[in-house]
């Protein structure tokens, strides 16, 4: 795929950023409250230059390097996940009328989002929303009308984080397809490799030149060194393996750690659980059905009339990593984990999914 790319100097950048704003509103990776996230990027000068970040279990930190790059860092809290699944949202509203009641769907405006600074795991997970969300008889209408107006400029990852396990869930670090346009950064500029007939217009409508050897080999080795990451998973598939660990004492061990915050089902580019709501207007002449994240993790979740099928942390914790990488696969034929390290990183414990499955399996990790 390297045969189609091109170069643009870093200069270029601007104008890039330039023809992607003609016809999208741009979302791209900014230093915000301590964390790089996607935010209404305006120009190349917005993008976090020089940004590392450092994960470990429990631990996020941003590391200023000084170096010239803007995509130097590994994923953030958040994937694109919010930006088509919105946290909360409105669905439909009901208002009384002399007729009766009438009611209207609520879907968001239409608007052209261009997101840059995508990563590979990102992209798979994607791919596992749009399969749960437009796939069979009835397309989620919310998540269609974000989708089907997004444009994707990926970047592949140059500096995973050591939660980072992609390369081990077979999700990267180097993305191959889901993108319209793909970044490969280096000190001087990027690499520029189309994925669509738009990402091929856009390119078309750049300054660039062709790619030097010097400058392939060097984006070959960085390739190479990115997909060398310390976290692994157990090395058999794990498909019908969790479901059989249901008597595990390691669930309750876990349980005694984990608060249930459900931060790893938040960060979870793959999580789309969600509860409905119906909100209505003091006056009593209307109401709004509202449709808000939900996780594993809360008491609602399994709450059958008015019981809670999963009473305690560890029913909840075991509910959580068993559909996760067991029963995704009866349903989605692959597991729901594109190794991005989010849980591992955000969550406030540190408890860590690669090193609890090796326990369960009995592999080392
Ligand atoms: S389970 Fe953890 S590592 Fe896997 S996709 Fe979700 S947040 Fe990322
Ligand atoms: S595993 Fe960690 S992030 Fe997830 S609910 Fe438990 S304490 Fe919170």
């Amino acid at each position: 795929m390297m045969s189609d790319s091109t170069f643009l100097p870093q200069s270029g950048l601007a104008q890039l950023l330039t023809e992607l704003a003609a016809g999208h509103r741009i979302i791209g990776p900014q230093v915000e409250q301590g964390a790089v996230q996607y935010r209404s990027l305006q120009g190349a000068a917005e993008l976090p230059w020089g940004v590392r970040v450092a994960q470990q279990p429990g631990s996020y930190r941003l590391q200023r390097q000084g170096s010239e790059r803007a995509f130097a860092w590994a994923n953030g809290p958040q994937a694109l996940k919010p930006l088509l699944f919105a946290p909360r949202e409105s669905l439909w509203q009901v208002v009384k009328t002399a007729a009766g009641l009438s009611f209207s769907e609520t879907l968001p405006p239409p608007e052209r989002l261009a997101v840059i600074g995508v990563r590979s795991c990102d992209l798979a997970a994607l791919a596992l929303q749009d399969r749960h969300f437009l796939q069979g008889a009835s397309p989620d209408a919310h998540y269609a009308r974000r989708r089907e107006q997004l444009f994707i400029v990926a970047v592949n990852c140059s500096h995973p984080a050591a939660t980072c396990f992609c390369a081990a869930s077979g999700d990267g670090p180097n993305a191959v397809s889901g993108f319209d346009l793909l970044l490969d950064e280096l000190d001087e500029g990027f690499l520029l490799t189309p994925g669509s007939e738009a990402g091929q217009q856009l390119l078309a409508a750049l300054s660039v030149s062709g790619v030097t050897p010097a400058q392939r080999q060097q984006v070959e080795a960085q390739r190479r060194a990115a997909a060398v990451q310390q976290r692994t998973l157990p090395s058999s598939s794990l498909a019908g393996r969790l479901l059989e660990l249901a008597s595990s004492p390691r669930w309750q061990q876990i349980a005694e750690r984990c608060l249930a915050c459900g931060n790893c089902t938040a960060v979870c580019p793959t999580c789309f659980c969600h509860s409905e709501q119906e909100v209505p207007q003091l006056d009593g002449e209307g109401s709004e059905h509202l449709r808000q994240w939900d996780s594993c993790f809360s008491a609602g979740h399994s709450l059958l009339h008015g019981t809670p099928l999963r009473a305690d942390t560890a029913q909840r914790y075991r509910q959580w990593l068993t559909h996760k990488f067991d029963s995704w696969h009866q349903q989605f034929g692959r597991s729901g984990c594109v190794g991005c390290g989010r849980c591992i990183a955000w969550c406030p414990v540190g408890i860590d999914v690669t090193e609890e499955l090796h326990a369960l399996c009995g592999d080392e990790a």
